[in-house]
């Protein structure tokens, strides 16, 4: 992408309304522009963004066996009628009347919709296991949406649920879910700890937070600092192997990691003090099992081996991700901008032509543009007037991992300048071997 033909609106003040620096570099580089309170566009760099988190989630799943639909956004309350959640639900529930007087709410979660989805077509057991899960619009009335896109109140989230005959199958979808979730924060490049939380109004006994830890946090942890020690890593994993997606969910909530809600003092005191931490998090999704709690009330069936009809066993499990837009920013970033991981980054490389109009200058940005494109990067071409050090701040505010800067200077001598973004280091190379440093 050529900067002259692109949107990427950035601003040179602070704008005083964002209290923490992911909101607040997210106006400045351009990203999002909030519409009514809590609720965002994506402009296209967010957006950019956004959809490579969104394809993350989507490739992880499916690499569990979980299989993608859609469901809408608007639903009918009758539904929920069902479960009984309707009245339950309370304030975060926007509420709205069509136009024959029915009522219907813009989705905060998607229980019962997939429950209704599956009791109208799973009759057997055999058809079990199964996991179906979306990424879709959510809507919660939060009473205080702040920090930009990490409370909003329209929000993007990956909900998934699984339906299993039994509790042990659903505790092994639990267990693929964690797994399959540590995987996807860490090719992010994100550590997401897994801790023991409390189930709120979904409902149910076993759940585990993924928290990243950073002092903005709305959550308050506590934890044992060897789990901060703890990677999966490249490891192969079998998603139907039990036994492993069990060993593995053991070794990441073995030691004490909890938030507030369960934190228990006799235990956190067991652990050595020098270990002991109480630090802030920021919640990036979450996974619960909860038996049988709606498939019963709504008729969730399946018939079983012995020929007899039983509730299915089911879990839910969200990933937050458009939070998880503001809680990388959060996590990556110095005083001059963000500092995207290589996974997530909306650009791979930009190029930065000191001199535009210069013959020499433009010929080698357009080669080296055309090398990285050549070799499936995306690269962002800064080939505006704008003098050298405004461009040099854009490229930092928006924190691409790898800057080329061209001028003539360099090229009389036959090389460019490459910088690491996040080292802020710069080596001069001849514009080839810059463009094999990159890619
Ligand atoms: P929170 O405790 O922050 O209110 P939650 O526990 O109510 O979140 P869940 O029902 O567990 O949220 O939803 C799954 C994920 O969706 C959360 O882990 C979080 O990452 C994300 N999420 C929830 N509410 C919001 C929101 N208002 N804005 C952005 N993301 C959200
Ligand atoms: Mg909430
Ligand atoms: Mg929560
Ligand atoms: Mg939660």
């Amino acid at each position: 992408m050529r900067l002259s033909r692109y949107f990427l609106p950035v601003l040179k003040e602070n704008p005083a309304e964002a209290q923490i620096v992911s909101h607040r570099y997210m106006l400045r580089a351009g990203m999002i522009k909030q519409q009514a309170a809590g609720i965002y566009s994506w402009l296209p760099l967010g957006f950019k963004v956004l959809r490579k988190l969104e394809n993350i989630v989507h490739e992880e799943q499916q690499r569990a066996g979980h299989i993608p639909l859609l469901m809408p956004t608007l639903q009918s309350a009758d539904l929920w009628r069902e479960s009984g959640r309707y009245d339950d639900y309370g304030e975060e529930m926007l509420r709205i009347k069509d136009r024959h007087g029915r009522d219907m709410l813009y989705g905060p979660t998607n229980e019962e919709m997939i429950t209704d989805i599956f009791r109208a077509n799973v009759s057997s057991y055999k058809d079990l296991p199964l996991t179906l899960y979306h990424i879709q619009w959510k809507f919660r009335d939060e009473i205080r949406p702040r920090f930009g896109v990490m409370r909003g109140r329209e929000f993007f989230m990956k909900d998934g649920y699984n339906f299993d005959l039994t509790k042990e199958d659903a505790l092994h979808a639990y267990n693929r879910h964690l797994v399959s979730y540590l995987r996807t924060y860490e090719r992010m490049g994100m550590q997401a700890i897994p801790m023991r939380a409390d189930s709120g109004p979904i409902g149910g006994d076993d759940t585990h937070e993924f928290l990243v830890l950073a002092d903005t946090g709305e959550s308050e942890v506590f934890y044992d600092s060897a789990v901060t020690d703890i990677r999966l890593g490249a490891r192969d994993i079998n998603y139907d192997d039990k036994a492993q997606c069990q060993a593995i969910m053991e070794e990441f909530t073995a030691l004490y990691a909890r938030t507030d809600e369960t934190h228990d003092e006799a235990l956190f005191n067991q652990i050595p003090e020098e270990r002991r931490r109480s630090a802030r998090g920021i919640e990036v999704g979450q996974i619960f099992y909860f038996g049988t709690k709606y498939s019963e009330p709504m008729g969730a069936t399946v018939q079983g081996p012995d020929g007899k009809q039983v509730p299915v066993h089911m879990g839910s499990h969200g990933i937050g991700v458009s939070r998880l837009v503001g809680a990388i920013i959060e996590a990556s970033h110095d005083d001059k901008g963000i500092i995207w991981p290589e996974g997530v980054t909306p650009f791979h490389c930009g190029i930065v032509n000191l001199k535009q109009g210069d013959e020499a200058a433009d010929a080698a940005c357009d080669k080296i543009y055309a090398a990285l494109t050549a070799v499936g990067l995306d690269p962002l071409y800064d080939d505006t007037q704008e003098r050298a050090g405004g461009k040099f701040a854009t490229m930092d505010l928006i924190g691409l991992p790898w800057r080329i800067t061209v001028g003539p200077r360099g090229l009389k001598n036959g090389v460019v300048e490459l910088t690491s973004r996040r080292s802020g280091e710069s080596v001069e190379l001849s514009p080839e071997e810059a463009v094999k440093k990159v890619a």
